[in-house]
C-alpha cells in the first residue's frame, strides 16, 4: 500500500464510521472553547467539562475574567491539573484579551500564540475548531495513532507530525482529521494495549501488519 493509499483508506474509513466527529469539550462560543482548551492540557476533558460551567457562570466572558483575582479563580479550578498555572492563565489570557483584541477571541494562530497558556497545539485546535482552518494539533493521541498506521513516518516532534500530516491530507478535510485520530486514540488505538481486534483500520495499519507478520 503506498502512502497515498494509506491515507485514502484511512479518512474514507473515518468518514463513513465517524461523520460527525468533534471536540468532547463543551462550550458555546470561542472564548469558553478557549477557557476549555487551556484547562485540558494535561487533563481529561471529562474533568474539564465538570469544572467550565462554574467559571463560564462566574465569568461568562474576557471582560469579567480579567478582573478575576488568583483567589477567586483557583478554588474553582483547583480539581484540574496545574490549577496554579492554569488559574494565572486563564486570568492573563483575559487580560490580554481586553488589553490588545478589544475582548475577542482572535483567529489567527499567530495572534493566539501571543496569549498566555496558549502555544502552538491550542491555538491550532481553537482555529480549527471556530472556523475550520486547514490546521492540524498533534496531541498525544494525534501522534501515537498517525505513527502506528503509518500516516507518519519517524516524526521525531509534534512539529514534524503535524507538517506531514498537513503536507498529505486535503485542506478541507484537516479539521476533522484531528478529531478522528484523537477519538480513534482515544477509545480504540489506547495507548498501551491497542485494541486492532474492533479496529477498521488494520489493513491499512502498518503497526498491525507489523505485529501479525
Ligand atoms: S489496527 Fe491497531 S494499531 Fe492500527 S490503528 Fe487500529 S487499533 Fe491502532
Amino acid at each position: 500500500m503506498t502512502k497515498k493509499q494509506r491515507y485514502e483508506f484511512v479518512l474514507d474509513w473515518f468518514e463513513h464510521h465517524m461523520p460527525e466527529a468533534e471536540t468532547e469539550l463543551l462550550y458555546d462560543n470561542a472564548f469558553q472553547l478557549l477557557v476549555a482548551v487551556i484547562l485540558s492540557a494535561q487533563c481529561t476533558d471529562k474533568r474539564v467539562n465538570m469544572t467550565t460551567p462554574f467559571i463560564f457562570a462566574r465569568y461568562p466572558d474576557a471582560p469579567a475574567l480579567a478582573k478575576a483575582t488568583f483567589d477567586e479563580l483557583f478554588p474553582i479550578i483547583k480539581s484540574i491539573s496545574y490549577p496554579n498555572n492554569k488559574t494565572k492563565h486563564l486570568i492573563g489570557m483575559a487580560q490580554m484579551l481586553m488589553e490588545r483584541f478589544g475582548g475577542e477571541v482572535p483567529h489567527t494562530v499567530e495572534e493566539l500564540v501571543q496569549l498566555p497558556g496558549v502555544g502552538r497545539k491550542t491555538a491550532n485546535v481553537i482555529t480549527s475548531v471556530i472556523d475550520a482552518q486547514p490546521n492540524m494539533a498533534v496531541d498525544t493521541h494525534v501522534f501515537r495513532v498517525s505513527a502506528r498506521i503509518g500516516l507518519t513516518t519517524n516524526a521525531k516532534t509534534v512539529l514534524q507530525a503535524e507538517q506531514q500530516l498537513i503536507k498529505s491530507i486535503p485542506k478541507e478535510k484537516i479539521h476533522i482529521t484531528h478529531h478522528w485520530l484523537i477519538l480513534h486514540g482515544r477509545y480504540t488505538c489506547v495507548a498501551r494495549k491497542p485494541k486492532c481486534e474492533i479496529c477498521g483500520l488494520t489493513q491499512a495499519c502498518k503497526y498491525y501488519k507489523t505485529m501479525n507478520d
